[in-house]
C-alpha cells in the first residue's frame, strides 16, 4: 500500500485550476485589501441613513455587489486549505478570509437591523420596485420575530470567525494531530490515515486487514476523544445560546427555522428509517455475512461490499465516459457544464497529506463549482463524481438563474440533486449490463453507497444528533462519553441482534465533520428520498419529468424544500414518498438475494 503523497508530489492536471478565483496568492491578498474600503464607504453612505424604499433598493443592491465580492475570497481561501490542511500558506490565507468576511458581516449587519425597524409598508414598496428582492425581503421578515438590537447584531457578527473556532479546531485535531501511524495485518506493517481508512481500509475485503484497521483506527481515535468532544461541546453552546438569546424554543427550533423545515418533516425522516428501513437492512448485512462467510457479523464488516470482485477498476478518462452516457438524458446544457468540468480542472482527484477527506462540491457564486475527490481508480467513484456533479448541476443552473442572496436552497433540499444523478448512474449501468455479476455490483453498489450513506450512515447520526440535541435543550453538558452512550445506543437500535457492534464503533460521531453545520445529517436521507421518486418519474417519463426538475434546480433558494418538491411532482408534506423509497430499498435488497442464488447456484 503506497504512502501518500505531499501536495507538492501530486501530477498538476489532475488537480482543480484555482486561477479561476485569483491567478495568485498575491491577487487574492491585493482583492481582500482593496475590499475592506468599499465595505467601509458603503457603510460610512448608509448606516443610519436606511428610511425610505429608494434609499434601502440602492443599498441592498450595493450589499449584492459587495457579498458577490466576497464569494471568490472565501473560494479560494477555503479550497486552498481543503487541498492540504498543513500548509502554513493556505492557513493564512484562510484566516485572512475569514477575518475579513467577519468584518464584512460586523459592518453590514445595520443593514438587516434597520430594515426590520422599518415600518412593513416600507418593506412591501421595496419589493413593488425591486421585484428581484422580494425572496431577500421575505427571508428577512422571517427573521424579524428573532432579531436582536443592532448593536448585540453588530457585537454578534463581528465575533463569526470566533464562532467558527470550533469547526477549525475540529479539522486540526482531526487533519494534523492525530497520527495514525500503521498497523499489522498478515504480518504486514499497513499505513493508516483517514483517507486510506475511509478510502479503502473500512471496507477492504480482507477480514483481517479490514477488521484490524478498524481496531487500530478506533484506538487512535479513542486517544482524542475529549479534545474532540470539548470542541464539539463548545459548538453546542454557541447554538444553544444563540437559539435562547433569540428567543427560539428550542435548539432544534432554530436549526430548522434556517432551513424553512418543520419539525414534523424532521422527526419523520429519523423515526420512519430508525423504525421501517432497518429491517431491510439487517437483511442485506445477513446477506454480506453469508456471502462472504463470515461466523459473526460485525460492525466493522458492514462497509464491505457484496462482490469486490466484480467491482471493475477504471480511469479518470473512462469515469468522463460513464458519467456523460448516464447523465445524457439532462441534456446538452447539462452535458456541457460535465465536460467543461473535466476539461477545465474543476476538479481535484489526486491523494495527498494533508487533503480534506471525503468528497464534496463547492459553487461559488460567479464563478464555476469545484469538486474535491480523492481518486481510488475504482468503479465507485462514477457513483461519487455523479454525486459531486449533481451538486455542481444544481448551483450551476441556480447561480445563473438567481441573484447572490437566493442562489442557495434549503439545506433540506441539497441532497436531492446530488442523489438523483447516482440513481441516475445506478439505473444507466443496469441497463447496459445483462451480466447477473455485474448486475450484483450495481445493485449492490446502490444498496451499500447510496442508500447506505445517505439513509444509514448519515440518518443515524441524524438520529444520535437529536439525541444529543434533547440533551443540550435540557441545559446538559456532553462529554466524551455521553457522546458514546447515545452513538453506541442508535448503532445498536438500528442493528438489532444481527450485527455485533464492536468496541469502537461508539466513536464514529468523532469522524463526521456535519455536526458543525447544524442539522445537516437528517437532510441526506431527505435529499434521497425526493431523488427516488424523481428518479423514477424521468426514467419513465423522459423529456417533461427532466424538464420539471431543471426548473427546480434553477429555482435555487426562492422556494421553499416543500415548493420545490412540489414542483417536481413530490410531496413531501406526507409520508409517501419516504415509504415508497423504504419499499424500493426493500426490492433491491430482494434482487440481490435473488442474483446471489442464481450465481451460486
Ligand atoms: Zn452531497
Amino acid at each position: 500500500m503506497e504512502e501518500l503523497k505531499s501536495r507538492s508530489q501530486v501530477e498538476e492536471k489532475h488537480t482543480w485550476d484555482l486561477s479561476d478565483l485569483f491567478p495568485s496568492d498575491d491577487a487574492f491578498y491585493e482583492a481582500v485589501q482593496s475590499f475592506r474600503p468599499r465595505v467601509a464607504d458603503f457603510s460610512g453612505r448608509y448606516a443610519g441613513k436606511l428610511a425610505d424604499a429608494a434609499t434601502a433598493v440602492r443599498a441592498i443592491n450595493e450589499l449584492k455587489s459587495l457579498a458577490e465580492s466576497l464569494v471568490p475570497i472565501g473560494t479560494y481561501a477555503s479550497l486552498s486549505l481543503s487541498a492540504d490542511q498543513s500548509d502554513a500558506e493556505s492557513q493564512k490565507l484562510s484566516s485572512a478570509s475569514s477575518n475579513v468576511s467577519a468584518y464584512f458581516s460586523s459592518e453590514t449587519s445595520f443593514v438587516k437591523s434597520e430594515l426590520l425597524a422599518l415600518d412593513e409598508s416600507v418593506l412591501e414598496d421595496i419589493k413593488v420596485q425591486a421585484p428581484d428582492l422580494s425572496v431577500f425581503i421575505d427571508d428577512l421578515l422571517r427573521q424579524k420575530p428573532y432579531q436582536l438590537d443592532p448593536k448585540v447584531e453588530k457585537v454578534l457578527a463581528s465575533y463569526s470567525s470566533v464562532f467558527n473556532g470550533p469547526y477549525e479546531l475540529y479539522n486540526k485535531t482531526k487533519l494534523l494531530d492525530i497520527d495514525f501511524g500503521t498497523f499489522e495485518a498478515d504480518g504486514v506493517d499497513i499505513p493508516l490515515s483517514y483517507l486510506s481508512f475511509e478510502g479503502n481500509l473500512e471496507g477492504h475485503e480482507n477480514t483481517e486487514i479490514r477488521r484490524n484497521a478498524f481496531r487500530a483506527f478506533s484506538d487512535k481515535l479513542r486517544e482524542y476523544q475529549h479534545t474532540t468532544a470539548g470542541t464539539y461541546n463548545l459548538q453546542l453552546k454557541r447554538e444553544k445560546t444563540t437559539s435562547d438569546l433569540r428567543g427560539f424554543e428550542s435548539v432544534i427550533d432554530y436549526l430548522l427555522h434556517g432551513q424553512k423545515v418543520d419539525q414534523e418533516m424532521y422527526h419523520r425522516q429519523i423515526d420512519m428509517i430508525m423504525g421501517d428501513l432497518a429491517p431491510h437492512m439487517r437483511r442485506y448485512a445477513k446477506l454480506l455475512k453469508r456471502v462472504h462467510g463470515l461466523d459473526t457479523m460485525k460492525y466493522e464488516d458492514l462497509k464491505m461490499p457484496l462482490d469486490p470482485q466484480s467491482e471493475p477498476e477504471i480511469s479518470i478518462e473512462d469515469s468522463r465516459r460513464y458519467i456523460n452516457d448516464a447523465l445524457a438524458i439532462m441534456g446538452d446544457d447539462y452535458l456541457g457544464m460535465v465536460n467543461r468540468a473535466y476539461d477545465e480542472r474543476w476538479i481535484d482527484f489526486v491523494k495527498n497529506k494533508g487533503k480534506s477527506t471525503g468528497a464534496f462540491c463547492s459553487s461559488p457564486y460567479g464563478t464555476h463549482p469545484y469538486i474535491l475527490i480523492s481518486w481510488t481508480s475504482l468503479m465507485t467513484e462514477v457513483f461519487v463524481l455523479a454525486h459531486e456533479l449533481g451538486h455542481a448541476g444544481h448551483f450551476y443552473n441556480a447561480n445563473r438563474e438567481q441573484n447572490v442572496f437566493d442562489a442557495r436552497s434549503s439545506m433540506y433540499f441539497i441532497e436531492a440533486p446530488s442523489t438523483m444523478n447516482e440513481m441516475l448512474m445506478a439505473n444507466h449501468l443496469l441497463e447496459n449490463s445483462d451480466d447477473p455479476k455485474f448486475k450484483r455490483w450495481v445493485i449492490s453498489s446502490i444498496i451499500s453507497r447510496t442508500y447506505y450513506h445517505n439513509c444509514v450512515t448519515h440518518l443515524l447520526e441524524a438520529a444520535y444528533q437529536r439525541e444529543v440535541y434533547k440533551m443540550v435543550d435540557n441545559d446538559e453538558n456532553v462529554a466524551a462519553g455521553d457522546l458514546n452512550t447515545l452513538k453506541r445506543r442508535v448503532i445498536s437500535e438500528f442493528w438489532g441482534d444481527d450485527v455485533e457492534i464492536t468496541e469502537g464503533a461508539e466513536l464514529t460521531w468523532m469522524r463526521q465533520p456535519h455536526y458543525y453545520m447544524g442539522l445537516y445529517p437528517y437532510t441526506y436521507s431527505a435529499g434521497l428520498t425526493i431523488a427516488t421518486s424523481m428518479s423514477k418519474r424521468v426514467l419513465s417519463e423522459g423529456r417533461p419529468a427532466v424538464d420539471d426538475w431543471l426548473k427546480v434546480l434553477k429555482s435555487g433558494g426562492t422556494k421553499s424544500p416543500v415548493e420545490l418538491a412540489q414542483m417536481a411532482g413530490v410531496d413531501i408534506t406526507t409520508d409517501k414518498p419516504l415509504k415508497e423509497m423504504i419499499d424500493y430499498i426493500g426490492e433491491l435488497v430482494d434482487e440481490l438475494e435473488k442474483l446471489t442464488e442464481e450465481i451460486e447456484g
